[in-house]
């Protein structure tokens, strides 16, 4: 019997390889296996290799297994993992639990349709002429179908009875025995007159009404604020794509919280190239509509900026709400130990939502691990979520760039190790030991590399200790 077809996903941004599809887009035929994709080949939304892809061990139907087929049936049994939120991270745990277990009841509550997206591909969308459609993979009834869960879109969770063990919707309470909270979290307001009248781009629904805005307006300039590495993925799409962008940020360089300064300046010079106007020092003080239509930005500096639309990239706050309410540890999210359990027993959370030791990990590859973790504790074993060192990657197609930062303990110098026309390799060192580096065009490629020679030096190391 021939093999089956597997999928593998980028841990860096989610992108799915199905290997019965391929990505003849992207050379890869229809049928080819992931071991005969070349070692060079580029992940088509981030430029890493195919070393950062992970198999995805899909759920196996298992003859006779009786799966809850309607809401009723699942939401009486008390025996229920109840998942809340339909994100990657909801999904991701969904994915990983049917795969170990095929007859645990899983019910999915979202106030969203549930349709499966992989959200990186948001900052790239228009440049790839990607419409709406074209960005949901699934839909979400399909994929809870296929995984033979119960899913209960647009349905807003309004409480969580810990004590009896029920989510609480506007309709019913839904009883569980595990709960799993993957409610993401919440873009920053702009906190200043006119502040409102900015968009943010954090769902598929965001992108959709950005995407309408957009097409009543033809060749619109789009004022971006914020140029962290959401705001400078958008400002390169919507270059891409035809539109003239204005990006501001109140520190003097794009990416400064996370970039060592020279590559920065490579970044800046090519969105330039491509039409994106940079601000620096711009830090707004209101926004106005204009006369004539459009708006005006104003900067503490006096400067003035005309967009037809404005958007704001300000970063994420985790969606807490649910869970202070219910009682649960929180502080900049909800707080979890490496058993990624809340401090209820039973109740677990991951993704953008969550706090481990005081930070945040609000990206792909955590989430793909933290699911791992909750699927295996649920499935019985005893995992523990131990997280890799932060890799932070910037789509941005003019010039994509990737950086491993020091952790917050960690002093370094950058220097500079190659630069050509083709891209920069920078490394953070501390004496001989590398704690960090930063990568961009097609020196991205060596990631692999320098990933593994940090493993080696992090395991030397531990055997000296
Ligand atoms: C434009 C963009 C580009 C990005 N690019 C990258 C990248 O290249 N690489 C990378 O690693 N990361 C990237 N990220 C970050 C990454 O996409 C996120 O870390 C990840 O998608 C978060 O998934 P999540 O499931 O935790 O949260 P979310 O996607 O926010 O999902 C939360 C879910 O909870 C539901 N929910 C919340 N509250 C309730 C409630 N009360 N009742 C019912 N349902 C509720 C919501 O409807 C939603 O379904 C990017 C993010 C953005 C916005």
């Amino acid at each position: 019997m021939p093999e089956a077809w597997r999928r593998y996903v980028c841990v860096v941004c989610g992108y799915v390889y199905d290997e019965e599809k391929g990505d003849p887009e992207h050379g890869l035929a229809p049928g080819t296996r992931y071991e005969a994709i070349p070692d060079d080949w580029a992940c088509p939304d981030c430029g890493v290799t195919k070393a950062e892809f992970t198999l995805i061990r899909e759920a196996q139907p298992v003859a006779g297994a009786a799966r809850p087929t309607s809401s009723t049936v699942a939401s009486l049994d008390p025996r229920a993992v109840v998942i809340l939120g339909a994100g990657m991270a909801g999904w991701a745990v969904a994915e990983r639990l049917r795969a170990l277990d095929s007859r645990r009841s899983i019910i999915m509550i979202t106030r969203d349709a549930g349709d499966v997206y992989h959200k990186p591909q948001l900052s790239n969308a228009f440049a790839r002429k990607q419409g709406h459609s074209d960005l949901i993979h699934t839909s979400g009834a399909e994929k809870a179908q296929a995984l033979g869960i119960t899913l209960m879109a647009h349905t807003r969770v309004l409480a969580l009875d810990l004590e009896r063990r029920r989510v609480i919707t506007a309709s019913k309470g839904v009883p569980f025995a595990d709960l799993v909270l993957a409610t993401g979290a919440r873009p920053l307001p702009l906190p200043v007159p006119g502040g409102e009248l900015a968009l943010a781009v954090n769902h598929l629904m965001d992108h959709r009404i950005l995407r309408e805005r957009l097409a009543e307006l033809p060749g619109a300039t789009v004022a971006v604020i914020g140029a962290g590495l959401v705001g400078c993925e958008l400002a390169n799409d919507l270059a891409l794509s035809g539109h003239a962008v204005e990006l501001l940020e109140r520190e003097s360089r794009p990416l400064a919280q996370i970039m060592p300064a020279e590559m920065t300046g490579q970044l800046e010079a090519s969105l330039s190239a491509r039409g994106v106007r940079f601000h620096g020092n711009a830090s707004v003080t209101n926004i106005e509509v204009a006369e004539g239509g459009g708006f005006q930005v104003h900067c503490m500096s006096g400067e003035t900026i005309r967009a037809d639309l404005v958007i704001r990239a300000l970063g994420l706050a985790p969606d807490t709400s649910l869970a202070r309410g219910a009682g649960l540890a929180t502080g900049r999210g909800i707080r979890v130990d490496e058993r990624l359990l809340t401090s209820v027993p039973g109740v677990y959370a991951l993704g953008d939502g969550i706090e481990l030791d005081g930070r945040l990990r609000p990206y792909v590859r955590p989430l793909l691990e933290q699911a791992a973790v909750i699927a295996a504790r649920l499935a019985g074993d005893d995992a523990r979520y131990r997280p890799s060192r932060d890799q932070v990657n910037v789509k941005t197609t003019s010039l994509p760039l990737l950086v491993v930062p020091p952790t917050g303990s960690e002093t370094g110098v950058w220097l500079v190790v190659r630069r050509d026309e083709a891209g920069w390799e920078m490394h953070c060192r501390d004496g001989e030991a590398l704690i960090g580096y930063a990568l961009s065009g097609d020196k991205i490629a060596h990631a692999a590399v320098l990933n593994a020679l940090m493993k080696d030096q992090a395991t030397a190391k531990a055997s000296a200790a």
